[in-house]
């Protein structure tokens, strides 16, 4: 089938806060495979992990902070909106209402990737988005279980399958290595360290500005 509309990225996380390893993925894959955007997504309640330590509208106010500048990115609220458990599942069905044939990429850490088949409806999820699997140092791929057969049967070489699908390929992607984490930043800020050239500058003013990982507070 061929898509009249460039396929759009989703980055969707905790964001709390927002570093340069996120914000380099979703600008090297944007340019990498010619996404026609990519939707930064803050969570409004994880499902798979601890809630944040900052409140969505703290951890969208800092996404939007740091994209401010940079049309590539767009800071896409639709999930603190909605509110309640943030199923991909969910969001992407909310997509697909508005843009109905335009290809949607998932753009995943390979951490993020590993945990994938405990998603809630994982499969469905393949029929209404692609997969971009970011590398990331110190994370391997499986050779046998569920992700070894989702990579058989869905791994694809060429990027241009994700421009004339609308969903449902895996692509492995290189990516600057970055071993940057939220959680490594909200524990410095804690300690009274300085984080600063991990994340934007604007995003530490926002931080310090709302005394948001305080030792109290984390
Ligand atoms: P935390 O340390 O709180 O777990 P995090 O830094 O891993 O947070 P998340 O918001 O959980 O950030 O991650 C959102 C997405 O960004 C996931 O797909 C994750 O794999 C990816 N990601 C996180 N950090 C990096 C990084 N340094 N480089 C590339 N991708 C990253």
């Amino acid at each position: 089938m061929h898509q009249t509309h460039k396929a759009i990225g989703i980055l969707g996380g905790t964001f709390d806060p927002i570093h340069l390893g996120h914000l380099r993925m979703a600008i090297e894959l944007y340019e990498s495979l010619d996404l026609a955007k990519v939707h930064i997504m803050p969570c409004f309640q994880p499902v798979h992990r601890k809630l944040p330590t900052a409140t969505p509208q703290h951890r969208l106010a800092m996404v939007q902070c740091a994209i401010a500048s940079e049309p590539a990115l767009y800071a896409d609220d639709r999930e603190i909106r909605r509110q309640g458990p943030s199923y991909m599942i969910d969001t992407l069905l909310q997509m697909r209402e508005e843009m109905p044939t335009t290809p949607l990429c998932l753009l995943l850490g390979i951490d993020a990737f590993l945990g994938f088949p405990s998603w809630h409806r994982w499969r469905d999820i393949l029929n209404h988005a692609h997969l971009i699997v970011a590398h990331r140092p110190q994370y391997h791929l499986p050779s046998t279980g569920i992700i070894a057969d989702l990579l058989k049967e869905n791994l694809q070489h060429e990027y241009g399958f994700i421009h004339e699908n609308p969903a449902g390929g895996i692509l492995l992607r290189p990516i600057t290595a970055l071993e940057i984490s939220a959680t490594d930043i909200r524990k410095q800020i804690a300690m009274g360290r300085n984080p600063r050239y991990l994340l934007p500058d604007g995003v530490y003013d926002y931080i310090k500005q709302h005394g948001i990982y305080s030792i109290s507070r984390i």
